[in-house]
Order: C-alpha cells, then structure tokens, then sequence
C-alpha cells in the first residue's frame, strides 16, 4: 500500500470501534515518533513521508475547552468544545456529548453521538459524530 492509499484509506474512516471501545485512528511518524491526528502524509516535524497508522487510547484528559454560545444556525447552542490529551502526545479537539460543563484535567473517553448539530446531513446512518463523555472514572480529577 503507497503512503497516499494508506492516508486515504485513513481518511474514510476516522475511528474502530473495538469492545464497545471507540479509538481514534491517527498516523506516527517512524523517524521522530510525532503522532498526528488526523493522520498526514508527511511529517511536519522531520519531513518523512509515509507515516504509520496507530489507534489512539480509547481515553484521554482534558486539556483544555471552550464553550460555544452562538454559531450558525445549523447547530445548537451553547455546545462545549474540548481539547483531549492522548497518551500517544497527540491532542485532538472534539465536542463534548452533553450539556454538562467539562473541568479541565477530568478524564474522557470517545463516544460516537449525533454531536450539536440540530440538522444531520446523514440521518439515516445515525449517530456519526465522535465526541467525548465523561469516564465513570472521571470525575474528581478535576474537582477543587
Ligand atoms: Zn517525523
């Protein structure tokens, strides 16, 4: 497979789902180890062409979110847009299923939603969006 059918091939699909687990697909460079997600061709760091494919930890951290009052009318507000830290050092930005304010440090996992859209170009596949949830675990973390 050439680098530009395996970045393709990445790009139709942007998560497994393993064990009810949802893992977001990225790309790791073999030269320097940079982890991005989405996956890339060429690394921007050491320029090699042709990264590896990994899956990311079905969980993450809060790095840090924001909270989106007003936008075009297609989604419902407000709507919370986090930063999740990975254990493969690759942070990736998702909304948050829910209403609930996240804290930052509170521990994620990925779940497949119908995000803050209020009209959903694809109905008929069902929920479509990748989002993160709060873990069972996760709370406390970032309480004060
Ligand atoms: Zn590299």
């Amino acid at each position: 497979m050439t680098s530009m059918e395996a970045a393709t091939a990445m790009m139709k699909r942007p998560y497994e789902v393993e064990g009810g687990l949802v893992r977001l697909r990225a790309g790791r460079c073999p030269e320097c180890g940079a982890v991005y997600c989405p996956a890339r061709l060429v690394c921007d760091g050491c320029g090699h062409r042709g990264l590896e494919e990994i899956l990311l930890a079905p969980r993450g951290t809060i790095y840090t979110f924001t909270t989106v009052h007003q936008s075009t009318p297609e989604f419902r507000t407000p709507y919370h847009l986090c930063y999740v830290d990975f254990d493969e050092q690759v942070r990736v930005m998702l909304p948050a299923a829910g209403d609930e304010r996240p804290r930052i440090g509170e521990a994620v996992e990925i779940v497949l939603g119908t995000g803050p859209r209020l009209v959903d170009a694809e109905p008929e596949e069902g929920p479509h969006a990748l989002m993160v949830a709060w873990t069972a675990t996760g709370k406390g973390e970032g309480d004060v």
